[in-house]
């Protein structure tokens, strides 16, 4: 199964995908890292949350064939590894990505039966405001306002999901995904 999780900056969704990381759950999930050209935030690591590269280097791995999708976010671009997808899917792994709308449907595309969307949604536009405002202390005001209004913009796809949580109560909404995410192990295949 390849479990993606999208929602807007500060909907949670990377906590969420971390606890989901370390749940004991009946199939332990891997969660291949992206490639971006964004730079990294203060608090963000080459290796451990994305593999920072140039633009030019995104560039070449496009013409390559070597993403398997990729999309533009605000000024970074970003793209999954198709070696390392390929790789976990024939040793039998579980996956757990989270990725923009684009990906998202992308991945459902190239793998139809296996793909289950998830969109976590905050309590509101305001806690929204508040959580970019508070976690991006190093992020201009201009840079808070993109991202606000993205989030607005990808809000009304939620829709299109299989299943959406709403992220008021992260302890919550972390018990509503491992349910989602055993449901779907428990049963073997999606259905
Ligand atoms: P951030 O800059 O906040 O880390 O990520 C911006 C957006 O890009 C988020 O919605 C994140 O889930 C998404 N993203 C991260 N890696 C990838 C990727 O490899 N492909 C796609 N399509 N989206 C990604």
């Amino acid at each position: 199964m390849i479990f993606i999780v999208s929602g807007p900056s500060g909907s949670g969704k990377t906590t969420l995908v971390d606890n989901a990381l370390k749940a004991g759950l009946p199939k332990k999930l891997a969660r291949p890292l992206s490639f971006t050209s964004r730079p990294p935030r203060h608090n963000e690591q080459d290796g451990a949350d994305y593999l920072f590269i140039s633009e030019e280097e995104f560039r070449g791995k496009i013409k390559k064939g070597e993403l398997l999708e990729w999309t533009k976010f605000l000024d970074g671009l970003y793209g999954t590894p198709r070696k390392e997808i390929d790789d976990l899917i024939h040793m039998g792994r579980d996956i757990i990505l989270c990725r923009d709308i684009k990906g998202a449907s992308s991945f459902k595309r190239q793998y139809p039966a296996a793909t289950v969307t998830i969109f976590i949604v905050p309590p509101s536009i305001g806690e929204l405001e508040n959580r970019i405002t508070k976690r991006s202390h190093k992020t201009t005001r201009p840079e808070v306002l993109k991202r606000l209004k993205e989030a607005r913009r990808e809000l009304k796809f939620s829709g299109r999901y299989d299943h959406v949580i709403e992220n008021a109560n992260i302890d919550l909404a972390t018990r509503q995904l491992l349910d989602i995410i055993k449901s779907y192990q428990s049963r073997g295949k999606k259905g």
